[in-house]
């Protein structure tokens, strides 16, 4: 995998598609080509209510890209310093072959360009410290981008202010009983 990571936190999403449209507008791709994608899901019942779900879906640059070794002509290809998939439009000869190899349908067909056209992780943004356009121009902010280590805190920080925020007590300390004695369930903060 690349040695990035791109967290959807699908609780916020509100399926504005502005991720998709300013992935669009940052490739500057016509009519067609949907880089990454909000897939919606549902509508299910929950609690007598219909509810749908936004899930997003952009490249998850594998680490063996299926698309990458059936490209015969070496255009799509792995950046060795960070795992990021990308195509090199120059090489690209639009036999589509990465299309039909990748089995979550990322490639996409530019028709302006005869070309294939997938989500590079904004590399040029990120080479210059920026996050990809989608992440940037997020409504809600659901969408974060960065190294591993970093998302784990920012997860376990935004997990541990939505428990604050209900009123449990909170603690990110170590356990100090041993693993044998049962856990007492979380304590409820009084009402004032
Ligand atoms: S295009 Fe498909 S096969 Fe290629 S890296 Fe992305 S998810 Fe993997
Ligand atoms: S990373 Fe960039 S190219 Fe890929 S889906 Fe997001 S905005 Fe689009």
């Amino acid at each position: 995998m690349s040695e990035y990571y791109l967290f959807h936190d699908s609780s916020k999403c509100i399926g504005c598609l502005s991720c998709e449209v300013h992935c669009k507008e940052n490739k500057r791709l016509p009519v067609g080509p949907r880089l990454c994608r909000v897939m919606t899901v549902g509508p299910k019942m929950v609690g007598g209510l219909p509810k749908v779900d936004f899930i997003f879906m952009p490249c998850f640059h594998c680490e063996r890209p299926w698309c990458v070794a059936a490209c015969p002509t070496g255009a799509m290809q792995k950046r060795a310093e960070d795992g990021i998939v990308f195509v090199n439009e120059e090489l690209c000869v639009g036999c589509k072959a990465c299309m039909r190899a990748c089995p979550w349908g990322v490639p996409q067909w530019n028709p302006e360009t005869g070309k294939a056209v997938k989500c590079d992780y904004c590399k040029d943004r990120v080479d210059k410290g920026l996050e990809p356009a989608c992440v940037a121009k997020c409504v809600t902010k659901c969408l974060h981008f960065g190294r591993p280590e970093q998302m784990v805190d920012s997860r376990r920080e935004r997990h541990a202010k939505a428990m604050a925020a209900v009123g449990w007590e909170v603690t990110l300390r170590q356990p100090t009983a041993p693993a044998s004695k049962p856990r007492k369930p979380p304590v409820r903060k009084q009402a004032e």
